[in-house]
């Protein structure tokens, strides 16, 4: 390929970027909220909006694919160099609800710019993302006169509500969405200006423990003393969980973790780890410790097992009064990472607690439908090519990190092509508050983000 056709890709990109992001915020102008309760019409006038811009910039046979069930996809598509390889683009339109809408400093489907940050909800978490996508595939078409892969677009309308219908969609559209390799942005970079490529993310197992003692709560002062009180006996079973250093204490569960591999271990060595920042960006309080035994934070949070209560509950500070409560309830997530079964550790915790119940109190542990963990090899042609995209894109070498949270949709999709290459690199920053208040995109990120996929699609082009 000429160099020179690259360069006018990105001479396109740089010279309309202003448009883009200009586009980019009539997306954060549309409230696309998809979780239940929230007004619907919202979802079907992005999907449109989404729609209007891929036809806009040059993608072909542009329709929204839906199942009959939930809120639909975009798809677009652009077959235009054959004998080259075929990209899945995905990204998503739906957002988050806003949270508490007096923390956001500005409201948050009003997009406003403060510091070299976009403001406003689903800047980063995805409408960044699908932009991205859609300025890339424009600057090569507008820019260059074509592209040099063939591009599918697949603009998804639920992820933020699991995904719940995007496998039945591939099932659906399986020959339409077949593609070599698929680009997710829907990741975080590992600091501001860091790219980084997303090689693994854990799986979740998580339950409800209810304890019971008593069929109604009594009186402390009268009955106190002889009675188990299940407050106490809960806080007993959830101090099993874990052992002095915080790491997870249930038999077995560590038997299956996958002793690291070269690569692993030269990704973790490669990141720059310095503890004020990770505190800072963790939220750590003054004079709390870093736990979990040996290791790094990094290894930690991707590559092993890790336990967290999230949610307890025994009366309420409201009615707190002095009784002996009838019950006590507890929500626990554990992060599940190759090669854990996520069936065999849940029968593993729920065995735990039930043989940690003291005083013969009635135990009742109901569990929520768990997702696997996902794993990538980085070798390979198409992962030389988003290292030297994402160089190229930033003007430094990628980190290669794990994403310690869950994203169930990445193992349906990959799956779904046939375990296809999958480049998770995202527009987002810890800072971004993704799902949280104020959730931001550092526009200059996003710039070298689009500026990396307009390479990638170079690189991919010349492979071949
Ligand atoms: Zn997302």
């Amino acid at each position: 390929m000429d160099p020179q056709v690259r360069t006018a890709a990105i001479a396109h990109f740089d010279e309309h970027r202003a448009a883009f992001l200009t586009e980019l915020k009539d997306l954060i102008r549309i409230p696309s909220i998809s979780f239940p309760g929230f007004d619907a019409a919202p979802l079907g006038h992005c999907a449109d909006a989404v729609s209007a811009l891929l036809r806009k910039h040059g993608l072909n046979d542009v329709r929204i694919l839906g199942t009959g069930h939930g809120y639909p996809s975009v798809f677009g598509q652009r077959l235009v160099a054959p004998g080259k390889p075929t990209l899945l683009l995905y990204a998503h339109y739906d957002v988050q609800p806003v949270g508490r809408e007096d923390l956001w400093t500005t409201p948050p489907f009003e997009p406003s710019e403060r510091s070299g940050r976009l403001y406003g909800r689903g800047a980063s978490d995805d409408k960044g993302g699908a932009m991205m996508h859609i300025a890339a595939v424009s600057s090569w078409l507008r820019g260059a006169g074509g592209l040099p892969v063939n591009v599918k677009v697949l603009i998804e309308g639920e992820e933020e509500v699991g995904s719940t219908n995007l496998e039945q969609l591939l099932v659906n559209h399986g020959a339409l969405l077949a593609a070599d390799a698929v680009v997710i942005a829907d990741s975080e970079n590992f600091d501001t200006g860091v790219p980084s490529l997303t090689a693994s993310l854990r799986g979740t197992v998580t339950v409800a423990i209810e304890v019971r003692a008593l069929s109604s709560s009594v009186h402390s002062g009268t009955w106190g003393g002889p009675l188990p009180d299940p407050v106490l006996a809960l806080a007993k079973i959830l101090a099993t969980l874990v052992d002095e250093q915080g790491q997870p204490a249930i038999p077995g569960i560590g038997k299956k973790v996958r002793v690291l591999s070269r690569q692993d271990k030269e990704g973790l060595e490669n990141l720059p780890f310095k503890e004020p920042l990770y505190r800072k960006q963790s939220r750590l309080l003054d004079g709390v410790s870093v736990i979990g035994g040996e290791g790094t934070v990094y290894e930690k949070m991707w590559h092993r097992p890790s336990i967290a209560v999230n949610a307890i509950q025994a009366s309420s500070r409201k009615q707190a009064s002095n009784i002996i409560n009838d019950s006590a309830w507890a929500r626990i997530g554990i992060r599940i990472v190759p090669d854990m079964d996520p069936g065999e550790t849940l029968n593993l915790l729920q065995d735990h607690l039930k043989k940690q119940a003291p005083w013969g109190v009635q135990v009742t542990v109901t569990p929520e439908s768990p997702s696997r963990w996902w794993k990538t090899d980085t070798e390979g042609p198409v992962f030389d090519a988003a290292r030297a995209a994402l160089e190229k894109g930033y003007g430094r070498k990628p980190a290669i990190i794990g994403a310690g949270g869950s994203i169930p949709f990445v193992r349906t999709i990959t799956d779904s092509l046939g375990g296809v290459p999958a480049l998770l690199f995202g527009v987002g920053d810890p800072y971004a508050a993704a799902h949280s208040e104020n959730e931001s995109l550092v526009i200059a990120d996003w710039e070298c983000a689009c500026r990396s996929l307009i390479h990638l699609f170079a690189e991919l082009g010349e492979k071949q």
